[in-house]
């Protein structure tokens, strides 16, 4: 996997793509790469060279899901695979089936408060705000928007929202999003961010946002100065895959950095995408380097035309396991399930907590290597004293047990001592 520091194979992007021609000057205008969107069935089934089915399908798909991609983000798809991980977030495709799954797979609309705005935890609210993305990805959680539109669009529809915001004392923060925000006209962007800095409760804004991954010259100092404007703003964006982590991209979190936005990412677990270590762990030690935390990563909901791409909750487990303690504790989001029915972000964790008896706690460390941990008030236990057990360790005999065969935390501590477990305890 990509583990180099140059996150791109070498002659990936503009280069080789059916862009190469074009001028650097517009390919980094975010107009020209609008005007240019890859938005037919049949340019796509030419650029793909896809077989006249798969055309046919995409155009009679296209009524229930919208599509569209940039140059820029085309770009990073390596045309040669069918099953190459950008074209499989992006493209749509006969996979998608629209009979099978739900419309709102997180129940927005059941907290629904006014246009847009879906108030489900006590101190906070998510405020979608334009149902319109530059590139639309095909595990989308808000499809429904994409054909009858909750976001508050009109100024009267944003202007219920915000009252709502400013009659609500306990809401200290709201999440901006979408579609994406940052594909409103300026003016637009100006007017949401300016009327909740005027909110005296409301401490700081949240924006969801993708241009940093589908169009980072978006990042313009235009948008900048509105952004600077209207701070404390944190953003969070949203890349999936290393390949994603382009020097254009690094420029874009670079310059909201620089602004005094912190940024986070929020990753989608994804079938064939990124559902394994080595892409993940390169994923989000790419994102640190570009000063992007990772915040969240999400199973991947059981939205409509997105069953193909789900995984088991066991492989999230699993990459969890795989990540904490390997790897900085910053490269580490939280995994969360988003249960239907409203039930909100529910986060799961790799179990490290075996057992427990009064005063005395029995733990496991990433290295399989389990620890008799005395609670707050109660005498450590012995390192002399030999532990066979969970239950020697639950009993305060003994500090620590490194099950037999284990090696990784036998190797460390091997110089110091070189038996771990010998049967008499003794070191
Ligand atoms: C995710 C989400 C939020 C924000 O939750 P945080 O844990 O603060 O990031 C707020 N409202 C809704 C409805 C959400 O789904
Ligand atoms: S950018 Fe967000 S809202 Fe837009 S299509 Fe992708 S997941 Fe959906």
């Amino acid at each position: 996997m990509e583990s180099d520091k140059d996150p791109l194979p070498a002659g990936w992007g503009k280069d080789v793509s059916p862009w190469k021609d074009v001028a650097q000057s517009d390919w980094s205008d975010w107009q020209w790469q609008l005007r240019n969107l890859v938005r037919t069935p049949e340019r796509l089934g030419q650029l793909l060279d896809l077989p006249p089915e798969e055309v046919a399908v995409v155009k009679s798909l296209q009524r229930e899901f919208r599509w569209g991609i940039t140059p820029y983000y085309f770009s990073l798809i390596d045309r040669s695979d069918p099953l190459d991980p950008i074209r499989r977030l992006i493209v749509p495709s006969s996979n998608e089936d629209p009979n099978e799954g739900l419309d709102d797979p997180l129940s927005e609309k059941d907290d629904q408060v006014a246009p847009g705005l879906t108030h489900r935890y006590p101190d906070r609210v998510l405020f979608v705000v334009t149902s319109f993305c530059t590139s639309y990805c095909r595990f989308c959680i808000r499809k429904r928007n994409w054909k009858h539109s909750d976001a508050a669009g009109s100024r009267a529809e944003l202007d219920l929202a915000l009252d709502y915001i400013r009659a609500h004392e306990e809401v200290r923060d709201v999440l901006v999003s979408g579609g994406d925000p940052l594909t409103l006209p300026l003016e637009q962007l100006d007017y949401i961010l300016g009327e909740l800095k005027k909110i005296e409760h409301v401490e700081f804004v949240r924006i969801g946002s993708r241009e940093p991954v589908m169009l980072p010259m978006r990042i313009t100092d235009d948008l900048l100065r509105v952004l600077d404007r209207h701070g404390p703003i944190w953003l969070n964006t949203h890349f999936n895959h290393p390949r994603e982590l382009t020097p254009e991209a690094a420029k874009a979190t670079e310059r909201l950095a620089r602004l005094g936005i912190p940024l986070g990412n929020q990753t989608v677990l994804l079938r064939g995408i990124n559902d394994d270590v080595d892409t993940l762990k390169a994923l989000f030690q790419g994102l640190l380097r570009m000063r992007v935390r990772p915040y969240y990563m999400y199973q991947a909901d059981p939205v409509v035309g997105a069953f193909h791409l789900r995984t088991s909750v066991w492989k999230g487990l699993e990459i969890m396991e795989a990540l904490r303690g390997h790897t900085t504790g910053l490269a580490v989001p939280t995994y969360v399930v988003d249960a239907p029915g409203g039930g909100g972000k529910i986060p799961m964790m790799p179990n490290y907590f075996v057992s427990a008896s009064p005063g005395r706690l029995v733990l496991r460390n990433f290295e399989g290597a389990m620890f008799s941990y005395p609670d707050g008030g109660t005498p450590a236990a012995s390192l002399d004293l030999p532990a066979h057990s969970v239950a020697d360790l639950a009993a305060g005999r003994g500090r620590r047990l490194v099950p037999e065969g284990n090696k990784h935390f036998a190797r460390r501590t091997e110089t110091s001592e070189p038996h771990v477990i010998r049967a008499n305890g003794k070191r």
